[in-house]
């Protein structure tokens, strides 16, 4: 069976694995990205982990999702880098390659690459046309059809779910708008609405946990609900999906919000049938198992 690398840099830790072809993860390491120090110190971090996963091993190719927007022909970053220092304008796969020679590189954006993987072996399988969102610190999104594979946009800035705006002048964004989706939605927009609303600070798990016995936290999490089920209602009706899945860490508290959630969405939605809401099957190993399916795809 072949085996190839795959790596999920995010903004705290790079994950990679070595992957098979039916996505099983047979190694896995884990490093710090170090993403303040900068391109190099990152860059270095990456080799390094590729060439301790290498050891003994024959690898047939290696995939990489990284944040940013990904010029998936060139594997270089363009104009936003996420949250890693200076990260935009890195030539990953250019770098990737001079390293190990032999060895095909293929990037990706990660959010595109946790659909690559669900799609793959996780809640997607099977569906012919997939929107993904993941509800992490950020908000990321994925767009996938069976016949176009993801949806890239004519500047690889297409499906970037996250900055589509929720609150008209709402909150300002990391990316220039005010009150795009992911300020709101994602972990660190659920204890924002806390912090306006206590002036403390509160781990989103903690809010989701409280949510039964603090009116506050009650209040909260029901405006999280809320803009969660008018954001799925505005992706039934630009894509009409036949799968809509929901991954990213708040879906581990999942249990104080899904079914109110998909109770809201009905009753907002005009047509709320046909568009099955999924939650992701892979939270922490999708990063590696879609850039382990990147690679397989760009060998076979
Ligand atoms: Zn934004």
């Amino acid at each position: 069976m072949q085996k190839v690398i795959g790596i999920d840099l995010g903004g705290t830790k790079i994950n990679g694995g070595v992957v098979d072809e039916e996505g099983n993860i047979l190694k896995k390491l884990r490093v710090d990205t170090q993403s303040k120090a900068g391109r190099e110190i990152v860059l270095e971090n990456i080799k390094n982990l590729i060439k301790e996963l290498i050891k003994d091993e024959k690898i047939e190719g290696i995939g990489l999702g990284s944040p940013g927007f990904i010029d998936t022909d060139k594997g270089r970053v363009v104009y936003n880098g996420g949250n890693i220092e200076n990260w935009a304008g890195v030539y990953i796969k250019e770098e990737l390659s001079r390293e190990f020679d032999n060895i095909p590189v293929h990037v990706e954006n990660d959010a595109n690459v946790a659909l690559i993987c669900e799609e793959w072996v996780g809640a997607g399988k099977g569906l012919d046309t997939i929107v993904m969102i993941t509800l992490g610190t950020g908000v990321g999104g994925g767009i996938w059809s069976k016949t176009q594979g993801i949806w890239h946009g004519n500047n690889y800035q297409g499906a970037e779910l996250g900055h589509s705006i929720l609150y008209p002048m709402g909150r300002q964004c990391n990316c220039g708008q005010k009150g795009c989706v992911e300020q709101y939605i994602s972990g660190r927009g659920i204890e924002k609405t806390y912090f306006q609303k206590t002036g403390k600070n509160l781990k989103g798990v903690e809010i989701f946990k409280n949510r039964e016995k603090d009116k506050i936290c009650n209040e909260v999490v029901e405006i999280f609900i809320r803009d969660l089920s008018i954001f799925l209602v505005s992706i039934k009706n630009i894509f009409d999906p036949e799968g809509l899945i929901i991954g990213g860490g708040v879906i581990n508290s999942r249990e104080y919000w899904w079914k109110d959630m998909l109770k809201y969405y009905k009753s907002y939605c005009n047509a709320p049938i046909g568009m099955k809401i999924l939650p992701a099957k892979y939270l922490n190993d999708a990063g590696v198992i879609g850039a382990g399916k990147l690679a397989f795809d760009n060998i076979l």
